[in-house]
């Protein structure tokens, strides 16, 4: 069922039937699941407690990556998964993961010496069944990086890897999900679970957080699976299961591109513990991060960024790209993300292992930890799990992207006069059935928004058509101008009002409602303070 206009109404009137899969959570764990399980034919609800990728699927690094760091810690099958994935989302996702060069600068103060790096490299790229490694001398990293201006650089290493914008690829997963037949809900709380009477889960309690309506419904299902995140120990607490997650938190700095102009990725050892920190060109920004620390157990789900691990990332900044004399003010904005990963009581928090986790406990499979590249992985083994109990899964139906591309290479904005990259990246974005809206776009929806690369029009095609349910679903999460514009973006409201504020049946009073509580928001989780 597609979001356009009544689209929850519809969804709501349909929750009352026999579901093989109730998936709880919406971030890309859930929508990868839903993916996979609405092409093998089962009949799948997801729900979401806030909006679609809300949590930790839009506050990661927005890497598609090997991760050489695991492989350093010796997590052999995990680097090996990610970078077969990696290469796969390239060609599937094709627009929306995009390749991209990252540069290992060896720096004199690194605990690690540079051949050690390059002998993982070489490793890694035997894995990927590739070999671009080129290594370079202090002269030619800064005439490719000229903010590169390290007094102690040694010797640069130069690989490849993808990034990608992780909100939407959630949304792409679950839109194409829902072609399939599969339906997903957001601001749709599980407030508690249903269970027999040996205890076994056999469904949840729905709750209506939109704020538009009260209701709440019980729906029952033959497999439940908590697609949580690092919130997946309160759903097994609902069974009395033992907490076994320790959520990390991540932060990230975004800096004007023009503060910190980079073609290609950065990565480099914190002067101060030798942790990895990247630099990285992102939608005309720059991507800093991140930090690693503990994050307790008051999850909320807009964690915001501390003043000592901001201090921390602007204290690499300045080490590695001193000639830019970078300091708080060039910041936009910030992000933090919460990492589940499984307790061993590291001292460390980074020695950790990211490998997923999945248990099935008296009919509650929990699936969490892992990456955002390798959620193929992950849907693939909870289905292997859950295919034991429902019966022979039929994976018939291919589960592809639904990018249409021309034999020609011509793409299908027949009308618009788009570069064929922009129009790809429409496409990835947007998928085939986008293409409609934007070539009936007036010519002044097409101007780019500010110095973002997205158009006025995305805004109203995610308006109409992408369960955007707050304003910040659509500047945080559709698309990112509130990572991207100074102030998140708040001096564009009256024009993006213009443009949506029908286009979402808003009133005066409920707009100004939204654009009041985006501000507190932007304010409280992604403003540097
Ligand atoms: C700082 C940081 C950087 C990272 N960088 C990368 C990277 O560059 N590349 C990479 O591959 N991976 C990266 N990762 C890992 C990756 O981001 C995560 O593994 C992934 O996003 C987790 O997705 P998820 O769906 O499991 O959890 P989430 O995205 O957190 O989704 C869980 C969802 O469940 C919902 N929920 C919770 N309780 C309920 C309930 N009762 N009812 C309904 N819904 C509920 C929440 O609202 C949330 O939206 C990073 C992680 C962090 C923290």
């Amino acid at each position: 069922m597609q979001w356009t206009k009544g689209w929850r109404d519809r969804v709501w009137s349909q929750l009352d039937q026999p579901w093989d899969l109730i998936i709880i959570g919406g971030g890309i764990t859930g929508a990868g699941i839903l993916h996979q399980a609405t092409g093998a034919k089962l009949r799948v609800l997801l729900v979401e407690a806030d909006d679609f990728a809300s949590g930790t699927s839009s506050r990661s690094s927005k890497m598609v990556h090997g991760g050489l760091r695991y492989l350093k810690d010796m997590q052999i099958k995990m680097t090996l998964e990610s970078v077969r994935e990696r290469e796969h989302l390239l060609k599937e996702r094709r627009g929306l993961v995009n390749r991209l060069g990252f540069m290992y600068s060896s720096l004199e103060s690194d605990h690690l010496p540079g051949w050690v790096f390059a002998a993982g490299l070489s490793i890694y790229h035997i894995m990927a069944r590739q070999w671009p490694q080129r290594s370079y001398d202090v002269d030619d990293m800064r005439a490719f990086f000229p903010p590169l201006t390290a007094p102690g650089l040694r010797r640069g290493y130069r690989y490849i890897e993808a990034n990608t914008d992780d909100a939407r690829l959630v949304l792409r997963l679950l839109l194409e999900s829902v072609s399939y037949g599969g339906l997903a809900l957001n601001y749709a709380r599980v407030d508690s679970l249903l269970k027999t009477r040996n205890g076994q889960v056999c469904g949840v309690v729905l709750r209506d957080l939109s704020g538009e309506v009260e209701r709440q419904v019980e729906i029952s299902a033959k497999i439940v699976i908590n697609a949580t995140g690092v919130w997946a120990d309160e759903l097994r607490g609902k069974i009395e299961r033992e907490p076994r997650l320790r959520p990390l938190r991540g932060s990230h700095l975004v800096l004007a591109g023009n503060r910190l102009p980079l073609a290609q990725a950065v990565t480099f050892l914190h002067p101060h513990d030798g942790r990895p920190m990247t630099a990285m060109p992102w939608e005309g920004a720059t991507i800093f991060g991140t930090t690693h620390v503990d994050h307790g157990s008051n999850l909320q789900t807009d964690p915001r960024i501390s003043s000592s691990e901001a201090e921390y990332l602007l204290e690499a900044l300045r080490f590695v790209f001193p000639g830019q004399e970078l300091n708080f003010n060039d910041v936009i904005s910030t992000f933090s993300g919460l990492r589940p990963v499984v307790n061993t009581g590291k001292a460390d928090p980074s020695k950790e292992s990211r490998e997923h986790a999945i248990w099935f406990e008296n009919g509650l499979l929990t699936v969490s930890g892992g990456k955002l590249t390798t959620f193929r992985i992950m849907a693939r083994d909870a289905l292997r799990i859950i295919g034991k109990h429902l019966g022979q899964i039929d994976y018939s139906l291919d589960t592809h992207a639904l990018i249409s591309i021309q034999p020609d290479g011509g793409i299908l904005f027949g009308d618009l006069a788009l570069p064929p990259a922009e129009q790809l990246r429409l496409l990835a974005r947007y998928g085939p059935e986008s293409t409609q809206l934007f070539n009936a776009a007036p010519p002044q929806d097409l101007e780019p928004v500010s110095s973002t690369p997205y158009v006025f029009a995305e805004l109203r095609q995610a308006a109409c058509t992408e369960g955007v349910i707050h304003l910040d679903d659509l500047l945080l999460r559709r698309v990112r101008l509130g990572l991207l514009l100074p102030n998140g973006g708040m001096e564009l409201l009256p024009r993006i009002r213009a443009i949506i504020q029908s286009e979402c049946g808003w009133d005066d009073a409920r707009w100004e409602k939204e654009a009041s509580d985006y501000a507190e928001l932007w304010n409280r989780a992604y403003r540097l303070c």
